[in-house]
């Protein structure tokens, strides 16, 4: 580019930037104007969307993901909304792309073995699948035949094979997890970390992708990890037996209140579950780990509208 135009483009930037700036100082003076709002309308994602907005996409669609999620910690560094976070906005992410509308995320999940740390809120299997069942109830009533859960947490898995197979079970509707698909992968985008399964490397980057301005990175700290002599015996076995192994997973995660000694507040000092440097999380990463499965979900979808 000649230096006229990239005066020119300097100059604009100057323009847009100035106007920018202006209509911030606007919305912060307007009392009229919450300060607090900061939502766009997001496509195909219902509680944006009016009535005759999703009668108009029941024509051209069946299909809706249901997104489910936790309240619970996350370490110092991420929200107790995270697992949410990530169900949500990865299924709005999915619906930009394949031909399906996306519910109101359900905000709680089963997390008794987070308990320990404040703010966490757990529901009892029976009111979780009640309220996720009713749910998809609704969708059912109003025409959706394809209903997709997507669960941002482990602890809800059996519950999600409970709501999936009642759904089959009892309604006019197909509902499918949508964890289970295939993601085709040639090799690992990163090294593995031995053990990254809560608040840790991975997780960190989906949320700095997906949801960045509610982590603070400043805070972020690797833990001491606490495993109960029995489980970590079982764990090392396990590398000849993988049963073993498969044991010292059942062990984990359990509520403080049975003496298990591995509800996360006895077995993580910060929160986090990781053997990994957490620092090293990064949004490009977040971003890569997300691309494949976001495409395979879309092209999932894709496939099982056309054979229907
Ligand atoms: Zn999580």
């Amino acid at each position: 580019m000649n230096r006229f135009g990239f005066g020119v483009l300097k100059h604009g930037s100057i323009l847009v930037l100035a106007a920018g700036l202006a209509g911030v100082l606007a919305a912060a003076q307007n009392p009229d104007i919450n300060p607090l709002f900061g939502e766009k309308k997001v496509k195909n994602y219902i509680p944006h969307m009016t009535w005759v907005e999703v009668e108009q996409a029941l024509t051209l669609t069946d299909a809706v993901i249901i997104p489910l999620g936790s309240n619970e910690q996350h370490g110092r560094h991420l929200p107790l909304g995270t697992d949410s976070y990530e169900a949500i906005e990865t299924a709005k992410l999915i619906a930009q792309k394949a031909d399906v509308l996306v519910a109101p995320v359900i905000l709680a999940g089963l997390s008794p073995h987070h308990m320990g740390f404040p703010g966490t809120i757990t529901l009892t299997p029976e009111t979780f699948e009640a309220v996720v069942f009713e749910t998809a109830q609704s969708l059912i009533r109003h025409g959706f035949r394809k209903i997709l859960i997507f669960n941002g947490h482990g602890g809800n898995n059996v519950s999600v094979a409970n709501i999936i197979q009642k759904i089959n079970q009892t309604t006019k509707a197909w509902a499918f997890d949508l964890g289970k698909i295939e993601v085709p992968r040639k090799e690992p985008l990163y090294p593995p970390i031995p053990w990254d399964v809560h608040a840790g490397v991975e997780e960190t980057s989906m949320m700095l992708y997906l949801a960045g301005s509610l982590v603070d990175m400043s805070k972020a700290v690797n833990p001491v990890l606490t495993v109960p002599p029995d489980v970590a015996a079982l764990d090392a076995l396990g590398k000849t037996d993988p049963s073993l192994a498969q044991l010292a997973g059942e062990m984990r995660f359990r509520p403080q209140e049975t003496g298990k000694k591995t509800s996360t507040r006895e077995m993580t000092d910060t929160g986090s579950v990781t053997t990994g440097d957490i620092k090293s999380a990064t949004a490009e990463r977040g971003r890569r780990e997300l691309e494949g499965f976001i495409d395979a979900a879309a092209k999932f979808i894709e496939a099982w509208r056309k054979a229907t």
